[in-house]
């Protein structure tokens, strides 16, 4: 039996899924937001929590969708949250670290089913297209399955193949009134490791990947709206790598001791609300994400006043030539 996908029984489907599923979209553009509309696809970092995925963020604009970084269980939640994956035009990657990157295979198939019209872009630092020619590689029979259980015509075999797009540091996009600028930002030994400033209608929000509080980070971050930093409660850390030598686990220990100097403490980040003007600083990239209002109180001490932290599916919405930021 020949079996074809059309957008109408599609659409049934998804409505009879969203009667027991009230959340669960067909990743397709509906209302149209005028301005910068910012989702949280993913809070968490390697520390697993409930409730979490690892880093992710969706920006859209009435004619684009980036996502930055799409790590593991981001592709999930990008739906849940009803994220237009049809307008998917590209993801920005701030570095190779696996909890950046391994959701791009499921972004891709879930924007090929969504109908993307153009390959999927993968932009990221010098990397880039080895990571694609590998994903493209590992993805193949899935590709091959997929098209030829659906059909050519539902799936264009060539909108399947990711493409990649290696930059440098500067203005890496300008199109439709949106611009988008990669910045050199603090991660070693990562080196380049990337983050981005996205500005439209007049309004910006910062992403910094991971780093530590750096100058530049201070410059690029002065005049936003919304800045989205990761945040490592250094207590919580060090109290974990204690627990860990104390239990007779060095490895363990040992890792939570070497990821004290690569991100951002929380107290560090009252240097860039000193030192830069906010609008919203929002923490994500959590290191450990918190579990529970408990653990959400630990980690808010020492923040500063104001900065919110995240929840996966949370969305800030920019509307354009405002001042207003609307959060959900
Ligand atoms: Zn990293
Ligand atoms: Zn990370």
């Amino acid at each position: 039996m020949e079996k074809v996908w059309s957008h109408k029984p599609l659409l049934v489907f998804g409505i009879a899924l969203s009667f027991f599923y009230p959340t669960v979209g067909l990743g397709q553009s509906d209302n149209i937001f005028e301005g910068l509309k910012v989702t949280l696809c993913g809070t968490s970092s390697p520390i697993p929590a409930p409730g979490r995925a690892q880093a992710c963020v969706a920006i859209e604009t009435p004619d684009h969708l980036f996502i930055v970084d799409a790590g593991s269980g981001s592709a999930a939640t990008a739906q849940l949250a009803n994220i237009p994956q049809d307008k998917l035009r590209g993801i920005l990657i701030t570095h190779y670290h696996s909890d950046h990157i391994s959701d791009i295979g499921d972004f891709n198939l879930n924007s090929w089913v969504a109908g993307r019209q153009a390959p999927l872009l993968v932009i990221g630092p010098e990397g880039a297209d080895r990571v694609v020619d590998g994903l493209n590689m590992a993805y193949e029979l899935d590709r091959g399955y997929r098209v030829a259980h659906h059909g050519a015509d539902l799936l264009k075999p060539e909108l399947g193949v990711l493409q990649s797009r290696v930059i440098e540091e500067g203005i890496i996009i300008e199109q439709d009134g949106l611009r988008i600028t990669a910045f050199e930002v603090s991660h070693p030994p990562i080196e380049p490791a990337y983050g981005y400033r996205l500005d439209y209608g007049g309004r910006s929000v910062v992403i910094s990947g991971d780093s530590l509080v750096t100058e530049k980070i201070i410059e690029i971050s002065n005049g936003a709206d919304v800045v989205l930093h990761d945040a490592m409660a250094l207590q919580l850390v060090r109290g974990a790598e204690s627990f860990a030598r104390g239990a007779g686990n060095d490895r363990v220990a040992t890792v939570l001791h070497d990821i004290q100097d690569y991100h951002a403490t929380t107290s560090d980040l009252n240097r860039l609300v000193d030192e830069a003007a906010i609008g919203q600083l929002a923490l994500y990239h959590l290191v450990p994400a918190p579990r529970n209002a408990m653990a959400i109180a630990a980690f808010t001490n020492g923040v500063p006043d104001g900065a919110i932290i995240t929840e996966d599916g949370m969305t800030f919405s920019l509307p354009s030539n405002s001042e207003l930021i609307i959060i959900d």
